[in-house]
């Protein structure tokens, strides 16, 4: 798969794993390689994602590597999600054997520096850094026949016999799942289904105009809300970019800050993350079920770009646990209320004070 060389290097970050072109630069990269194709897009995240986890967590000379790897255009990813049989580490010495494997391995075939999360015996996972050019483990294709997002290549990969040095691991146990990185990292997907969004409209757009249908009221409208349900997406997003370089500056400030505004600053950008996962999603679909009606079967042939655009996205839209995101959302909601009730009622006694002291005052004076 071909990425744009011009993505690659907005892929680079510095040590505490901040990307270099800034927070809205990075989500208006992944929303770019979106919009160009949601498979490219969900490679291009996993090897942004790859390289802001060695940024914060590698040591000095994984971070040089990693900076080589990229010049010579080797391709990054995150490979997580477990199959039947969790990948585990089984430690030997100085050497760490891995067992078990991995399903949807984005880019399987050709990335070959992925960051794949193993658990140590206590259930701890750690991340490993596996040259997949150097080690060949065994990769299953035969069971890839998604509904869409077929060029992204998520085959089942089996890590058996394989053995790494303690270069091959990436930060220490628990450091993968560590918050605001782990739920937070979700803006990086989001960004990318908003360029599937975009691209959809866009497409839908001309379809139309090209057919002269432009200047009927109901297509009109039906463009209407498509544009609105994007321009809600790129609102989302840059509230996520918002969120995530108020927590840069926080974290980075050694006099400004405190824990406590650390972590208030961490707090909002998971919510906020988790905020734009349901409404970008609910703006996705009401796009999808627009562009469908507006162009109608004949505009679902191919080679025509509608079937394929709306399959990728509804499977690029799958992502883990959304009932839990918006249950956690659910839990700030009564968060924020109760906090509001706390400082309400505060109020109250405040108030209720200096009526006392006035009333006392008035007292006083006859
Ligand atoms: C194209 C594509 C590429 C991907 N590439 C990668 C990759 O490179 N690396 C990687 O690590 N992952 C990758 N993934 C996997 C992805 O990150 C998610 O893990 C996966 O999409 C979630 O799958 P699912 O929808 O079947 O999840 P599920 O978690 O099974 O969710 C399905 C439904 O069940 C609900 N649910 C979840 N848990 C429970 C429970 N315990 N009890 C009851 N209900 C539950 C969910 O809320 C949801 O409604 C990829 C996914 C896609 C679609």
């Amino acid at each position: 798969m071909k990425i744009d060389p011009q993505l690659i290097a907005a892929a680079q970050c510095d040590g505490d794993g901040v990307p270099l072109a800034g927070r809205r630069g990075e989500l208006a990269a992944l929303r770019r390689a979106g919009y160009v194709d949601l498979s490219v897009g969900r490679i291009y995240e996993g090897h942004v994602n790859a390289l802001q986890l060695v940024g914060r967590f590698g040591t000095a000379a994984q971070r040089e590597t990693a900076h080589d790897d990229v010049a010579h255009g080797r391709l990054f990813g995150v490979w997580n999600t477990q199959d039947d049989e969790p990948v585990r580490i089984v430690a030997d010495g100085a050497r760490f054997g891995l067992v078990g494997a991995k399903s949807w391995a984005s880019g399987a075939a050709f990335v070959t520096r992925p960051i794949v999360t193993a658990a140590w015996p206590d259930g701890s996972l750690q991340m490993c850094l596996v040259p997949m050019d150097a080690v060949a483990p065994a990769i299953d294709a035969s069971a890839w026949q998604p509904h869409g997002m077929h060029d992204s290549q998520s085959y089942l990969v089996a890590f058996d016999g394989i053995t790494l040095d303690a270069e091959g691991l990436v930060g220490g146990p628990g450091d993968y799942v560590r918050q605001p990185w782990f739920f937070g990292g979700a803006i990086r997907f989001t960004a990318v289904q908003t360029g599937g969004i975009e691209r959809l409209v866009y497409e839908t757009a001309r379809y139309l105009a090209e057919r002269g249908r432009d200047g009927d009221l109901v297509q009109n409208m039906r463009l209407g809300e498509m544009r609105v349900a994007l321009r809600t997406a790129q609102h989302w997003l840059d509230a996520g970019a918002d969120a995530w370089s108020a927590y840069d500056a926080a974290a980075r400030d050694p006099n400004a800050h405190t824990d406590a505004a650390r972590e208030r600053a961490a707090e909002d950008v998971v919510e906020t993350a988790d905020g734009a996962r349901i409404a970008i999603e609910r703006a996705a679909l009401e796009v999808i079920e627009r562009a469908m009606r507006a162009v109608g079967a004949r505009g679902l042939l191919e080679p025509l770009p509608f079937v394929r655009l709306v399959r990728d996205l509804e499977m690029y839209l799958r992502q883990p646990a959304p009932d839990a995101v918006i249950a956690r959302v659910g839990r700030f909601a009564f968060a924020a209320a109760s906090a509001q009730r706390s400082a309400a009622s505060a109020d109250d006694s405040g108030s209720g004070a200096t009526r006392a002291n006035a009333s006392d005052a008035q007292a006083s004076k006859r």
